[in-house]
């Protein structure tokens, strides 16, 4: 049987917050619940919000949390580099494939072509995307755009009819129509990958076979099928989290408490009390228990126990657990 392999791949744009914590102790749970692998990989893709101090912040609040892992950033292992700025030569290597099959395209329309023409969509009452206007262009047609000193991206060429169905373990199938997703862009003109693209790969190359995440990224995966698909790669499991609402059920924020893991401990919670309340935002045991130990979430914690429905956020819950151990 394949081992079970997860990982937890934040975007280092600012510290570890609850949500984040949470996706890192589901994924943690499960592979060491099956004896499975946990990497962590840095998406850092984002230049301008990424920095080396929020990667710091959360990886120590991470290690504070008591979630190790066993590949990854700072542990090393066979797959790496995880920092995805320092692999981006094996993006662009599998990009040259798909442009090299006609799966991607060059593309030069600028940011000024793309407002008008969402603008004149608009105004036809027809469904955004993107129209497809560089899809045909030829090797001429590149090399004459680039001599006026354009820099292409390259888009993903999106089949018209073709209907998306993302086996979700936590929402069952979910299905995508690509008649609503336009050739979507797979590498920028400054030759960094997108994140639909740079997380397929990473994930593949990585071996994961299960990707556990938030629900804001569920509209993302029929993107990544097809990459998986063009690829020729196996598809892997997804489940996809619920919000972590406030108690009014508004997006939870600030007024609802603390948001980063690094404020908890400095106002002095324990780490146990925090992972009991994050397992149990989204996670039930199906008893009325509340107080778990890490050891015995490691025993029990299940993707089947996870509900779809939103969590509630409940700082008084924390505080009780808080006092309980
Ligand atoms: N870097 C993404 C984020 O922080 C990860 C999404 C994923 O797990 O695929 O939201």
């Amino acid at each position: 049987m394949t081992q079970t392999k997860v990982r937890f791949a934040p975007s280092p744009t600012g510290p570890l917050h609850i949500g984040g914590a949470r996706s890192a102790l589901f994924n943690w749970l499960f592979a060491r619940r099956y004896g499975g692998k946990f990497v962590v990989r840095i998406e850092d893709t984002d230049l301008d919000r990424s920095s080396r101090a929020s990667e710091e912040n959360i990886l120590s609040s991470l290690r504070w949390l008591g979630l190790d892992w066993d590949e990854g950033i700072d542990v090393g292992g066979d797959n790496g580099p995880y920092r995805q700025t320092e692999r981006l030569k094996i993006y662009s290597q599998y990009a040259a494939y798909l442009l090299e099959k006609g799966l991607a395209y060059r593309c030069y329309c600028s940011e000024e072509e793309l407002a008008a023409q969402r603008e004149a969509q608009l105004a036809a009452g027809e469904m955004v995307r993107y129209t497809g206007k560089c899809r045909d262009l030829g090797p001429e047609d590149c090399a004459r755009l680039e001599a006026e000193g354009r820099k292409p991206v390259l888009r993903f060429r999106v089949p018209s009819e073709k209907i998306i169905t993302v086996r979700d373990i936590v929402r069952g199938n979910v299905n995508f129509d690509c008649a609503g997703i336009g050739d979507f862009i797979i590498i920028k003109s400054d030759d960094i990958p997108t994140y639909n693209f740079a997380v397929v790969v990473d994930d593949h190359l990585m071996g994961i076979n299960h990707v556990i995440r938030a629900e804001e990224h569920l509209s993302n995966t029929p993107l990544q099928v097809l990459l998986y698909e063009a690829l020729g790669w196996d598809v892997p499991e997804f489940a996809h989290v619920s919000l972590i609402l406030g108690k009014d059920r508004s997006k939870m924020s600030k007024r609802h408490g603390a948001t980063s893991i690094e404020q908890y401990r400095e106002l002095g919670y324990l780490p146990e009390a925090l992972v009991n309340f994050l397992a149990l935002l989204g996670w039930s045991p199906g008893t009325e228990e509340e107080v778990f130990t890490l050891d015995q979430l490691k025993e029990q914690f299940s993707l089947e126990r996870v509900s779809k429905s939103p969590a509630v956020f409940d700082l008084e819950k924390l505080n009780w657990l808080n006092g309980s151990y």
